[in-house]
């Protein structure tokens, strides 16, 4: 494929090969932007901004709406190409496609409702005879920066939110998965979006990160990856506003009162979809001392039940990694610990980019596979005794991103809806689930501000204050 810059679809000799992870095969090659193509990219995305500020809120939502459809109509095609670069099995890739298309959906509608609101300025003591509303415009220009795990729709809850609000946007996409980003750039210009509106140029985010996030004609960056990349961002973005989409090592809680049946499949669901490779995948599996041993039982045949394989295969329930190197990091990992103490109870050991499934029992909360995050398809099992030493060790983090609790206890699903430090908190569920609509984002070392197509339009925009003096 080419890539989207300054108004054109442009190749370039220097290629990122994309491959498959199942087995290593090139599935296409993109140009590679560099700092002369980042310069390009800023200077035309600055006339961008220009013009799409001029865009009615009904041009915008007609373009996003229009958008959605052509990306519901295709939605199989982006199901493949998410499941192939990406490596999540296709029924995993169809349903990201699909949901890709109801934020673009919830975008459009944004469109329209963005508005200020009138400020009652007499309420203050020296407020007479004053007028005063706000008015909501766009940023600018948006850097939007994403990762490769879910290559489509993570892409959506950044450019569709910034494009409702009015802003130009340059996409990052992640070197690993850049092709359904560039789908989605070709899908939002045949929708009718000026081409002023959107670049989409990949590039190593080490090589070009830097231009990009520094450079004063962005006046907004949407960043979804790593706590390090966030960190390095946040410093060297300077005055402009941020958002942070960061990882995490989410705890699951199980009390004593839980249907362990329930839960250990509920387990299988939000620790292992998408080979464990999602931001808010369970990883941490507190469980009260009195049904450590029965939960693990109930566990382990779940988890052996898993098929692995081609993720383009649809028996396959478990993919590959995104990359291989990213299984031997997960096995070497998963080793230290067993190595420390901990016990391996089912799956583990790799082939190529494959890791099989696997539960780990008696994790310490020193270890590695507990203290970061594993971002790979396995669970840590921990005991405790009570509610409180529950909630302190899923506190016991720099991340804040998500956390789930099983009891039928309406007490103490309320002492955990109250203490527990994560933006998304679920009773009854595993940490790993999400509609598009719902605010969503981190505490703590897992980021700032939300996305979710009305709360990131909020964050893409910015309220000016008018006030009227009147004479009478
Ligand atoms: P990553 O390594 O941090 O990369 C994310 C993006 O940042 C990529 O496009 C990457 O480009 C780019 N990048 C790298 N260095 C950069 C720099 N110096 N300046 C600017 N951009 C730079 O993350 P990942 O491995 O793709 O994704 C996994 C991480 O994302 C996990 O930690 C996961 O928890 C997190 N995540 C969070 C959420 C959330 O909503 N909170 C959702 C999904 C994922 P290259 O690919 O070229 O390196």
């Amino acid at each position: 494929m080419k890539v989207f810059l300054a108004g054109s679809w442009v190749d370039k000799s220097n290629k990122i090969e994309v491959r498959n992870p199942f087995d290593n095969s090139i599935i296409d090659t993109v140009p590679k932007a560099d700092s002369g193509d980042v310069e390009t990219a800023l200077a035309f995305a600055e006339r961008g901004a220009k013009a799409m500020a001029k865009l009615s809120s009904y041009d915008r939502w007609r373009i996003l709406r229009k958008t959605a459809d052509l990306m519901a109509a295709r939605s199989e095609e982006l199901g493949q190409l998410i499941s192939k670069e990406e490596g999540k099995v296709v029924a995993e890739g169809r349903g990201e496609a699909a949901r890709a298309v109801e934020t673009m959906m919830g975008s459009a509608e944004e469109a329209k409702r963005l508005h200020g609101e009138t400020v009652p300025l007499d309420a203050d003591p020296s407020g007479s005879k004053k007028l005063g509303f706000t008015l909501r415009v766009p940023c600018g220009v948006v850097a939007a920066i994403a990762p490769f795990n879910f290559p489509l729709n993570l892409v959506c809850h950044k450019v569709g939110p910034a494009l409702a609000a009015g802003n130009s946007v340059i996409v990052k996409p992640a070197s690993d998965t850049p092709l359904s980003a560039l789908r989605l750039t070709e899908i939002l210009l045949e929708a009718g979006l000026p081409p002023e509106g959107i670049q989409c140029i990949p590039g190593s985010g080490g090589e070009i990160g830097d231009a990009i996030v520094k450079d004063r004609r962005v006046r907004k960056i949407t960043f979804t990856g790593s706590r390090e990349i966030g960190d390095r961002i946040c410093r060297m973005a300077g005055i402009k506003k941020v958002t942070m989409e960061l990882g995490s090592n989410s705890p699951l809680i199980i009390m004593p009162d839980a249907d362990l049946e329930k839960v250990a499949a509920a387990v299988v669901m939000t620790g292992y979809g998408n080979a464990g490779q999602t931001c808010i995948s369970t990883q941490r599996v507190l469980t009260s001392k009195k049904v450590y041993g029965d939960f693990l039982g109930a566990l382990k045949p779940k988890v052996e039940a898993l098929t692995t394989g081609n993720q383009l295969d649809e028996s396959s329930k478990v993919g590959p990694m995104v990359k291989e190197s990213e299984a031997v990091r997960v096995d070497s990992w998963i080793n230290e610990a067993v190595a420390s103490g901990a016990r391996l109870v089912a799956g583990g050991g790799r082939r190529g980019a494959i890791y099989m499934p696997a539960v780990v029992a008696d994790v310490k909360p020193e270890m590695r596979i507990s203290r970061d995050e594993l971002f790979g398809p396995a669970v840590g099992v921990a005991p405790f005794n009570t509610i409180e030493e529950a909630i302190a060790l899923a506190n016991d983090s720099v991340y804040g991103l998500a956390a789930g609790i099983f009891t039928e206890n309406v007490e103490w699903a309320m002492k955990f809806a109250r203490e527990a430090e994560a933006g998304n908190l679920h009773v009854n569920w595993g940490p790993q689930w999400r509609v598009d609509l719902m605010p969503y984002g981190g505490l703590k070392d897992s980021g700032f501000g939300k996305e979710g197509p009305r709360y990131a339009v909020e964050e893409m925009t910015e309220l000016k204050m008018v006030v009227f003096h009147l004479n009478s």
